[in-house]
């Protein structure tokens, strides 16, 4: 998804393979990246534009006239079988598709608030009830959503506002007399009801929005750090020629301190696994659920109720000002190019969407260095960005250095050495042009050259609204937004969040991090990978924050993670993906330490003898590492059990999911027999068993079964993550879940306490899971102890 589709890409590199030696030669060794970009978009032929429009018009991203009412219906065919989840996601797709100002978006309106209410989401549901009504509702249908609007505001506790819409319902009726009595009278039992309700809530009102207030404030850094700008003091910027830049701690940091809280300079939501539908194709309109479906496009909110770009039916927002914004920073430009978007991966669109940022800088500023860049003939290395040349003809004319070349001290950094959340910053993040295969090069220069000329093509049918300047700057842009794609490899970071799918009441709802969107954030890319770094980040909206998740002593180098983390990979593949990836070779100390003992792999990947329990050792063949055993088996078949099991626990998994939870268990309890053989008490895979027998006993509602068995699970994840890693802190909450909805209220408040304190450290306290421990440890401590049976 970050690179463009399987066909283009094939289809570049055959044309490369086909291309005369004298030219690729030209392009391999050609020293600056305005050369690979020129000399790549002149081969770009109108056949290979038009394969590329052929590939774009796969993905159903206008509004498709006949998509809506599809929508609507299938919509309202779950909302019959109450899975209004289900349907709030179809009605959004129907109204993606649908005209402003139709009756089918809002139809689709009305029929998702009625969705969203049955969620217990009233403020989204009065939003849709609005927008229902904006795009022209039919009249005969208005007292069906008037009287909803008024349970929500009865239900939010907005009587008045529920009485000024009654009184305007009540001089509706009296002006069309033939619908007044039933209605009325249905609208006085719900108003009755309703009343009584919102007098329960008032007495339970709790005192969550302080502890909240108070959240926000500690997400803040305690002290900004004046060279960088979004990080703290206890960390300084240094350089070295062979680490580059890097961060130290300047004190004694402790675990949990957050160290950096950056906003994205750039992100784009990832659109979900979704290949292009082709043409012909039975099934005409896509209803599986995508991340685009359930997340803001701009600030990467999670929401049910999305509002659709006017123009096209893949930009969906949280809000109208969110869509009002992405329009007017980047969403204009990028709005009739969304196939294409697609087709050519979430680096190209993020390279296009820095550059049309980068207009809202000082616009002549960074002209004037893109000119820099297509006249500097080694720009490739390094070094040369550190220059920053003033010409004379500079349209500024106010600058203090007029004509001489200043050298600032760190890549990145203006003038005064700060170093900022800006295009300036990220246009001096690495490309690693020499790094890079040619063919590489190629598909990455083809197909922003490709971009450029429907860009040009999208300009020229309506010149008013394109800038003059960005016009006549296409190349230089081009050239820049080649510079971005290759940069992503080694500078992209993935925004993650963690999700827990339609949480059932009363079940352990198994998380798991999605990734929802790349990006680019200048400061975060500052910090140089360890296996096992001494940081952990996470994500609110598309802003990053960078915690300490152990002790750094003043002095030593802030470190994350670029995904390869030794609990989750084994030192040999690590190696290999840092190296194909990022261009270096790992010197953490996980890496050295691990690198020596390589032929004992990690216990949690561990096989044991059947006969006495010892671990396994040796190549192919194993033997029994107990002196007095003489056991010894071959790898080949371990693996292919191993692979059985895992197909075995698959099995359960989906029949945990259908609800048939008996033969999962009887299933899952075979495995783990089978397991005791061959696995060691500590491997992966146990865990996974021992996590999946937890869920099953969780549903039939079993909590004491459950526990024992989340406690397993529990173990592995100890002896693999380590016991203050977020994993751990995902289990720890998982089971104080458990004991939570057990009654089990001493156990229920130490593993809420272990909980938040590892969680704490990862997210800070406004992360999702630290409010709700919160809550359970409210409830717990303030509800009497026997809080079952009727009281007498
Ligand atoms: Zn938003
Ligand atoms: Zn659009
Ligand atoms: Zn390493
Ligand atoms: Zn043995």
């Amino acid at each position: 998804m970050d690179l463009p589709v399987d066909e283009w890409k094939s289809y570049i590199f055959q044309k490369w393979s086909l291309l005369p030696k004298s030219i690729q030669d030209t392009i391999s060794t050609a020293d600056t990246l305005r050369d690979i970009f020129l000399h790549s978009s002149s081969l770009l032929q109108p056949e290979d534009e038009m394969f590329l429009r052929s590939l774009s018009r796969g993905y159903l991203v206008g509004k498709e006239p006949n998509a809506p009412p599809f929508y609507r219906e299938e919509g309202n065919k779950k909302f019959q079988k109450k899975d209004y989840m289900g349907a709030t996601v179809l009605y959004s797709k129907g109204i993606s598709h649908a005209r402003p100002h139709s009756a089918d978006i809002s139809l689709c309106y009305a029929n998702r608030s009625a969705a969203l209410f049955y969620l217990d989401e009233y403020e989204m549901c009065l939003k849709d009830i609005t927008r229902a009504q904006m795009h022209g509702y039919p009249e005969s249908l208005q007292p069906k959503v008037t009287l909803r609007k008024v349970e929500c505001l009865v239900t939010l506790g907005r009587l008045q506002e529920a009485g000024q819409t009654i009184r305007d319902l009540e001089s509706n009726f009296a002006a069309k007399p033939s619908l007044a009595a039933a209605q009325f009278q249905i609208l006085q039992r719900n108003l009755c009801r309703l009343k009584m309700k919102v007098q329960e809530r008032e007495n339970l009102t709790a005192s969550f929005p302080a502890t909240l207030t108070k959240a926000f404030e500690d997400m803040d850094l305690r002290e900004e750090n004046e060279q960088i700008p979004g990080a703290s003091s206890s960390v300084s910027l240094c350089m070295d020629p062979l680490k580059g830049r890097y961060l130290i701690a300047t004190k004694d940091i402790l675990p949990g301190e957050l160290l950096v809280k950056e906003d994205a300079f750039v992100s784009v939501l990832n659109p979900g696994e979704r290949p292009p539908l082709h043409h012909g194709l039975e099934s005409k309109w896509d209803t599986r659920v995508t991340n685009g479906d359930l997340y803001c496009h701009r600030c990467l909110r999670h929401t049910l109720a999305t509002v659709p770009c006017d123009g096209c039916s893949y930009a969906k927002y949280c809000s109208h000002e969110c869509m009002q914004q992405a329009w007017d920073l980047y969403h204009n430009r990028e709005c009739p190019l969304g196939g294409l978007l697609l087709t050519l991966g979430i680096f190209c669109h993020i390279a296009l969407r820095s550059t049309l940022l980068a207009r809202f800088e000082d616009a002549s500023e960074v002209i004037r260095k893109l000119c820099v860049e297509m006249s500097n003939k080694d720009m490739c290395s390094p070094e040369s960005e550190n220059l920053v040349q003033t010409p004379s003809s500079d349209p500024g004319g106010e600058s203090e250095i007029n004509g001489k070349t200043v050298k600032t001290p760190v890549p990145g950094c203006d003038l005064n050495g700060k170093y900022e959340n800006n295009y300036n910053a990220v246009f001096h993040l690495m490309p690693h042009t020499e790094n890079h295969s040619p063919e590489y090069k190629f598909l990455c220069a083809v197909s922003v050259s490709a971009l450029c000329r429907q860009l040009e093509a999208a300009d020229s049918s309506k010149p008013a609204t394109v800038p003059p300047a960005w016009r006549s700057e296409l190349r230089a842009w081009g050239v820049a937004m080649l510079k971005h794609m290759l940069q992503l490899q080694c500078n992209a970071q993935a925004v993650t969040s963690i999700q827990r799918p339609g949480s059932k009441e009363n079940s352990v709802t198994n998380s798991r991090q999605v990734r929802l969107a790349t990006g680019i954030f200048p400061v975060v890319s500052l910090l140089n990978h360890s296996c096992s770094p001494n940081t952990s980040v996470s994500f609110i909206s598309t802003v990053a924050t960078i915690r300490a998740s152990e002790k750094i002593g003043k002095g030593q180098e802030i470190l994350h993670c670029y995904g390869p983390h030794r609990s989750r990979m084994a030192v040999a593949e690590r190696r290999q993906k840092l190296r194909s990836q990022y261009f270096f070779d790992c010197g953490c100390p996980a890496c050295q330490k691990e690198k020596h003992r390589a032929a004992v792999g990690p216990r949690w990947e561990a096989f044991c003898c059947d006969r006495c329990r010892a671990p396994l050792q040796g190549g192919d063949v194993l033997s029994c590492g107990s002196t007095s055993c003489t056991e010894s088996v071959s790898r080949d078949h371990l693996i292919s059990r191993l692979q059985d099991l895992q197909q075995q626990v698959g099995q359960a998994r989906k029949l945990l999911t259908s609800g048939q939870l008996e033969r999962a268990i009887q299933l899952l309890l075979g495995c783990r027999h089978d397991a005791e053989s061959f696995l060691s008490a500590e491997h992966s895979m146990v865990g996974e068993m021992e996590d999946a027998l937890a869920q099953a006993y969780a549903a039939l509602g079993d909590w004491q079964k459950s526990a024992t068995h989340l406690q397993k699970s529990l173990q592995v994840v100890e002896v693999q993550h380590g016991p203050s890693s977020v994993e751990m802190g995902h289990e720890l909450f998982k089971l104080a879940q458990l004991f939570f909805n057990g009654f089990a209220i001493p156990e229920a408040l130490n593993t809420i306490q272990r909980a938040e304190k590892v969680l704490m450290v990862h997210y800070g306290p406004c992360n999702d899971e630290i409010q709700e421990l919160q809550k359970m440890k409210s409830c717990l401590l303030d509800s009497p102890p026997i809080s079952l049976g009727p009281s007498v």
